[in-house]
């Protein structure tokens, strides 16, 4: 047996990165229940192929949103960059969805605003990402094309004993982050979808980069975080700014979303609480109940 890290998933096809080599893994059976980041024990089938035989238990687990369902995105994740940028426009949504899953995993999240470039579009990305800053999370300005070098000064000391994801939407310059910290990633990227993919046609798949102190996840073509596993309880958990209210409404059981003398909602009619970050955990609280979970 031989300890390895899931480095890329496809199907129930995985790669494996064990002792300074690459090798193409299968579960055994029909279960493709191995997530990018899963620390395993394998057993060498042949010069560059294996079976998964275990995985180690997990630290965290974060879930993809596939056709109404959680699905397993990555495990060990230990902190989650959301990348912003002036232009285009993002979206809100996205970026409190990707909190709760954040904090409903247990992963430290920082926002990180690139395109400050575009000055004229900086001070109202500013003031967008103020609600973000003041529920406490950190917000890090940068420029990957017009500063690349203070932009890998600030950022790969954050990266250090870290697994970090990073999500955004298309064209806030994600691609151009990871490439300014994996060196190599375009290489690497081409080498594990030939392994993966036996040549075949190159899919997109989560993948893991392996620094020398710490691991970079990216997940192109990664739409949405899965909440629909999320209970009501974890929901209300998952809004910082919820926590002060809870406990205070009148019905012990209270959902927090018409109920009289709901301490929650008085909090949003006080705007001690955004209005669109309640609308989204109502949102939230539907969209669970709509669904089966995982
Ligand atoms: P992705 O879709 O999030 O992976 O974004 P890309 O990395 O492909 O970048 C999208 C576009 O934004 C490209 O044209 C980049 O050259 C551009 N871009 C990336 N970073 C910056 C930046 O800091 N400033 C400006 N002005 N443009 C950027
Ligand atoms: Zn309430």
């Amino acid at each position: 047996m031989m300890d390895g890290i899931v480095i890329a998933a496809h199907g129930r096809h995985y790669l494996v990165h064990v002792e300074g080599e690459r090798l193409h893994c299968v579960t055994r059976g029909k279960k493709s229940d191995i997530a990018v980041g899963d620390q395993v024990d394998i057993k060498r089938t042949s010069p560059d192929q294996g079976v998964i035989e275990s995985f180690a238990e997990r630290k965290t687990l974060l879930y993809r949103s596939d056709q109404f369902k959680s699905k397993l995105l990555a495990a060990n994740v230990t902190q989650l960059f959301i990348v912003i940028a002036t232009e285009p426009g993002f979206s809100d949504d996205l970026v409190s969805r990707s909190l709760v899953a954040a904090e409903a995993g247990g992963i430290a999240a920082s926002l990180i605003l690139n395109k400050t470039d575009v000055a004229d579009l900086l001070p109202k990305a500013r003031e967008r990402v103020a609600l973000y800053a003041s529920l406490g999370y950190p917000v890090h300005e940068v420029s990957a094309k017009a500063r690349p070098e203070d932009t890998v000064a600030l950022l790969a000391p954050m990266l250090r004993d870290q697994s970090t994801i990073l999500i955004g939407q298309s064209g806030m310059g994600k691609s151009s982050l990871i490439n300014l910290l994996v060196p190599d990633a375009d290489i690497a990227t081409r080498e594990i979808s030939a392994a993966l993919d036996s040549g075949k046609h190159t899919t997109t798949f989560t993948r893991l980069y392996q620094l020398a102190d710490g691991n970079i996840i990216d997940s192109p073509g990664f739409q949405e975080f899965g909440l629909y596993h999320l209970s009501e309880g974890m929901l209300e958990r998952a809004f910082r700014e919820f926590q002060p209210f809870l406990g205070h409404c009148r019905f012990y059981n209270c959902h927090h979303l018409k109920e009289p003398g709901c301490a929650v909602l008085e909090g949003v009619h006080e705007g001690r609480i955004a209005t669109q970050r309640h609308e989204l955990y109502q949102q939230l609280v539907h969209e669970s109940s709509q669904t089966i979970g995982y």
